[in-house]
């Protein structure tokens, strides 16, 4: 597209969204005259949050102030959705957020702004397939996922997922969809915008292309969840998924993979023990 034609089109949204983000500014004040019962959420989020996420305790002061204040801008901005009957209860919403946002700590991070929802399924769910196969031909059995990350806008995830998470499971599918988030944002395949400190991405694919050829010749891998050998992104959904949860491991047996992961990410897990 021509400069001239985006200018055009900043221009044009520009005249009609003034008008219309006006009248929301108009809109809110008025609501705000009317007395409203602080949420309970609001007050206690922090004390809540490391209920549920106790590693957060491992977080520097800094960073636990941030991680509020990101969930509470995710909460403020995504809607959940329960599917298949799921009443999604301030918990799940608190859950999901709170790993979520352990993604996005460092101090320029964006809040995955192409997300409006999280779609949030009692477990498993499936799903039709469309896409042919080697063969080109298209399965008429649905496939069976416990999470899916949309390019355009959401997040679905089984709660039964998410929880096996917290009990210490190597798979953890928030870190995993919103890693995928992370990875649609850049224009490179298996990698998030990076960091000014970074340099460019030399040093993020070679690392990462390694860790990634090693994987696919690795039968049994001790740490990383044989799943991140299908693809580039894959690979980074799953190294992810390693680091937030298996940080010592990760650390002892890929050092460099969770040494580029800790800069990124902006925090070490190398201390950090999920199941009770
Ligand atoms: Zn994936």
């Amino acid at each position: 597209m021509s400069q001239e034609a985006l200018v055009a089109i900043v221009v044009a949204v520009a005249l009609i969204v003034g008008p219309l983000a006006t009248l929301r500014a108009l809109s809110k004040r008025a609501a705000a005259q009317t007395p409203q019962r602080p949420a309970p959420l609001e007050s206690n989020i922090e004390a809540e949050l490391l209920a549920q996420l106790p590693v957060l305790a491992h977080l520097t002061p800094e960073l636990r102030q941030r991680h509020v204040e990101r969930v509470r801008a995710f909460l403020a901005s995504k809607r959940f959705i329960g599917c298949d009957g799921l009443e999604v209860t301030k918990e799940m919403k608190l859950v999901v957020a709170g790993l979520a946002c352990l993604l996005v700590l460092r101090p320029d991070a964006e809040l995955f702004p192409a997300v409006k929802a999280v779609l949030l399924y009692p477990g498993a769910f499936l799903v039709p397939v469309n896409e042919p196969d080697e063969f080109g031909l298209v399965d008429d059995e649905p496939q069976e996922r416990i999470g899916e990350s949309w390019q355009g806008d959401r997040v679905i995830l089984s709660w039964e997922d998410v929880q096996a998470a917290l009990a210490g499971d190597g798979v953890n599918v928030v870190a995993h969809e919103f890693a995928h988030q992370l990875d649609d944002e850049s224009p490179f395949e298996g990698a998030p915008h990076l960091p000014r400190e970074f340099n460019g991405y030399e040093r993020w694919s070679r690392v990462m292309q390694r860790e990634f050829e090693r994987l696919q010749r690795h039968r049994r891998p001790p740490v990383l969840d044989p799943y991140g050998a299908e693809s580039p992104a894959e690979f980074f959904g799953v190294a992810t998924e390693a680091f937030i949860q298996r940080g010592a491991d990760l650390a002892q047996h890929h050092a460099e993979l969770y040494e580029l992961l800790r800069d990124y990410y902006g925090f070490d897990t190398r201390d950090w023990a999920w199941s009770a």
